[in-house]
C-alpha cells in the first residue's frame, strides 16, 4: 500500500492538527489517543512516512527503528506503568482493523488489560 500523506497522523506530524504530546525526539512522536480505551492510551509514531510495521521494518533506518523502540519504553516509564504492567500493540492491515495508515504503536496501561485477543467463536 502506498503511503497517503493526508492521513490523520501525517497531519498531526505536520502540525496541521493538534495533539496532546507526551514525548518527542528526532524520529518519533508520542501523543494521547483521542478515544482512549484505557486510563493510559498513548500512540507512538515514527515521523517518517511508513504505513505499517511491515513497511517500517523494510524501509526505516536503524536509527528510526531504535528511536521508536526506545520511545515506547520511555512512554511506559513516563506513564508509571512499568510496575503494574502495560501492553504494546500495533494493528497492521484489514484483519487487524488498522484504521490509520501511518504506523503507530498503542501503549495501553492503567487497569488490568484482559486477554491478548478475543477468542474466536466456534
Ligand atoms: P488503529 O485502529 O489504526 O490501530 O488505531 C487508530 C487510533 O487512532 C484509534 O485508537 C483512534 O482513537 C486514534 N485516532 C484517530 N484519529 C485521531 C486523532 O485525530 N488524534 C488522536 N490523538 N488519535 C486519533
Amino acid at each position: 500500500m502506498a503511503y497517503d500523506p493526508n492521513n490523520i497522523f501525517a497531519k498531526i506530524l505536520r502540525g496541521e492538527i493538534p495533539c496532546d504530546k507526551v514525548y518527542e525526539d528526532e524520529h518519533t512522536l508520542a501523543f494521547n489517543d483521542i478515544n482512549p480505551q484505557t486510563p493510559t492510551h498513548v500512540l507512538v509514531v515514527p515521523k517518517g512516512p511508513y504505513v505499517s510495521w511491515t513497511d517500517f521494518s523494510e524501509r526505516a533506518s536503524d536509527a528510526e527503528i531504535a528511536a521508536l523502540v526506545r520511545a515506547v519504553g520511555t512512554v511506559a516509564k513516563q506513564a508509571g506503568a512499568v510496575e503494574e504492567g502495560y501492553r504494546v500493540l500495533s494493528n497492521a492491515g484489514a484483519n487487524a482493523n488498522q484504521e490509520v495508515p501511518h504506523l503507530h504503536l498503542h501503549v495501553f496501561a492503567g487497569r488490568p488489560l484482559g486477554r491478548m485477543v478475543a477468542k474466536a467463536k466456534e
